[in-house]
């Protein structure tokens, strides 16, 4: 009997409020709403503003056509995640993306309209639509990267045939994997899925953790030429779609702009992490190797537990820690966050074939979020759920937003998760085993490399990859670089052996979304910040906080923070959060 047996599963057939989701009328109505739309289509000039009210009942008419849409798209990845081998949930989910695509070309001359209009026109609509400033706003900073009507609509068909076949190909291959852990003993070599096999990563004997990755190295070792040609491919397909076609300055400001973050916040992000990671957990790593009582930290044991963590939580009570942390900090903050698995949203049972790795799904403001986890029991697990219930707090305060601004951008989008986790962290040194608070305080640090430190240097190889593969660079030579940029990373605090070369084609950050994750360096780095707000304000600090989420997405990062009394976000910002990772590393 395994510890997540009695993990909950979501209930799919309460996805809508009448049962489950019916997607076959839901289609039907969203094509009767969307041919309606396109009769607007006659009343738009080029370059000619229109009245007021049929402005604000376009939009209004636009929300609706995009709420039925994320849900449709909704369901069909929720029914893929918890069967990704399910051929019918595979082609349920192609079949909704079709239709998406296809909807999408049938109201984007709105789009399109209001992107040309000249500013003189523009304004007095903007002016009568206060609701939706932000989003008609960013709409219009995208007017020099977006293309022709019969171009994006090209665009969107054939982004069905290539980039997302390509990421789904990915996806079905690499859940496909199955793990061989040839360092058990005989009779426990069951394979393991990926997240099965990550757990002997944080085991606490060494000869496991090495086992463990030499399994991990060897399977997408073996699959690297493979997978780096699906990842040529998809930075080909970002090259000419982001720079080529919309002329994007560079790869990575095609992201920022979405990020809404100028590229000089980025490069300064960057920078600091460039320059001071290395020296942080550089110190770290070697406290730890003398803590472990090793001469140096192998790769294989960044993640080590300073001792055994032999406990384990059943789920309930893994849940209740969460619950009880979250109370500490505030009760709506708890009261939000139980709501998903009350509402049976909160899917964190393990078995084959369940997508991998956690994720917290919000498809429409005010709709109970849905979480997937695989629980594993261990304190690791908690924080997962800590972090993934943060989410599901998020996306509920913003719930007062339009369907277009209630998502926060990426990089404050992991604001509230790992704020949840702190808050977790706080509840284990106080009512936790005194015994135990060095070993969390170094969880905390193995987590915050994990987080600002890897995923900084992580961005920082998709620079140079998107660049190297336009001069042809081959998956071998991709390899190369990225041994290179791990090797600067660590410094001379970790022992790095070359098969970690291949680790880059198993981060499916780098083909679904290019330069993502540098907004894990940016969301933590923020938090350390928040961090030290709440520890140094106390309860003055919990409605600043929630203010910073009930924002959502209706205001740049830069410009919520502001109004917060935080930023600039510049060189000494980001250092700050350093600091505040550095006070964790334990004197000695
Ligand atoms: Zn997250």
């Amino acid at each position: 009997m395994d510890i997540s047996d009695d993990a909950p599963r979501w209930d799919l057939n309460g996805f809508s409020p009448s049962g489950p989701m019916n997607v076959e009328e839901t289609l039907a109505n969203l094509e009767v709403k969307f041919t309606q739309f396109a009769t607007f289509r006659s009343l738009l000039s080029p370059g000619q503003g229109i009245e007021a009210p049929l402005f604000s009942d376009l939009l209004g008419r636009l929300e609706e056509i995009h709420r039925q849409a994320r849900l449709l798209g909704g369901y069909a990845s929720l029914a893929f995640a918890q069967d990704t081998s399910d051929q019918k949930a595979q082609s349920l989910l192609a079949k909704i993306e079709g239709a998406l695509a296809r909807i999408d070309n049938e109201i984007m001359f709105f789009s399109l309209w209001w992107k040309g209009l000249p500013e003189d026109q523009a304004g007095p609509l903007l002016g009568s639509a206060p609701d939706y400033g932000y989003m008609l706003t960013r709409e219009r900073a995208f007017r020099e990267h977006t293309l022709t009507e019969p171009e994006e609509k090209i665009i969107n068909i054939k982004d069905l045939t290539g980039r997302e076949a390509l990421n789904r190909l990915y996806e079905t291959i690499t859940n496909g994997y199955a793990f061989i852990p040839d360092f058990l003993p005989p009779d426990q070599r069951v394979p393991l899925t990926r997240d099965g096999l990550a757990v002997h990563f944080r085991s606490h004997l060494p000869e496991r953790r090495e086992g463990a990755y030499k399994v991990f190295n060897s399977v997408y070792g073996q699959a690297g030429p493979i997978l780096g040609q699906i990842y040529q491919g998809l930075v080909q397909d970002w090259h000419y779609g982001e720079v080529v076609l919309r002329r994007h300055p560079t790869a990575q400001s095609a992201r920022n702009k979405h990020n809404d973050l100028g590229d000089e916040t980025v490069a300064s992000l960057l920078r600091v992490c460039r320059a001071k990671a290395p020296e942080v957990f550089g110190r770290y790593f070697k406290l730890k190797a003398k803590r472990l009582g090793l001469p140096a930290l192998r790769r294989y044991d960044i993640y080590a537990p300073l001792k055994e963590d032999a406990k384990t939580y059943p789920f309930d009570e893994a849940l209740r820690e969460v619950e009880l942390a979250f109370r500490a900090f505030d009760d709506e903050f708890a009261d939000l966050a139980m709501k998903i698995p009350q509402a049976h949203r909160l899917h964190a049972a393990k078995y084959p074939g369940k997508q991998g790795g956690a994720f917290c799904a919000s498809h429409v403001p005010g709709e109970v979020p849905w979480v997937l986890m695989n629980y594993g029991g261990h304190r690791h697990d908690l924080f997962t759920l800590a972090h993934e219930l943060g989410h599901a707090v998020h996306s509920l305060l913003a719930a007062d937003h339009n369907i277009f601004e209630f998502h926060s951008a990426l990089p404050m989008a992991e604001t509230a998760s790992t704020f949840g986790e702190m808050l977790l962290a706080k509840r284990f040194r106080e009512v936790g085993d005194p015994e135990d608070a060095e070993a969390l305080a170094f969880s905390l640090l193995d987590d915050a490399y994990a987080t600002v430190g890897r995923q900084a240097f992580f961005a920082l190889f998709e620079v140079e990859a998107h660049r190297l593969v336009q001069e042809g660079a081959t998956p071998d030579e991709l390899a190369e670089v990225y041994l290179k940029n791990l090797s600067e990373g660590f410094g001379d605090a970790v022992d790095l052996d070359g098969s970690f070369r291949w680790e880059w084609v198993s981060v499916p950050h780098f083909y679904q979304a290019p330069f993502y994750v540098y907004a894990y360096s940016f969301g933590l780095l923020l938090v350390y910040g928040l961090w030290n707000l709440y520890q140094a304000e106390g309860q003055a600090f919990v409605p600043k906080m929630k203010s910073i989420l009930a924002k959502g997405g209706s205001d740049s990062p830069e410009a919520i923070l502001a109004a917060a009394g935080l930023g600039p976000l510049n060189d000494d910002f980001w250092l700050g959060g350093f600091a505040a990772i550095e006070s964790l590393i334990p004197k000695v």
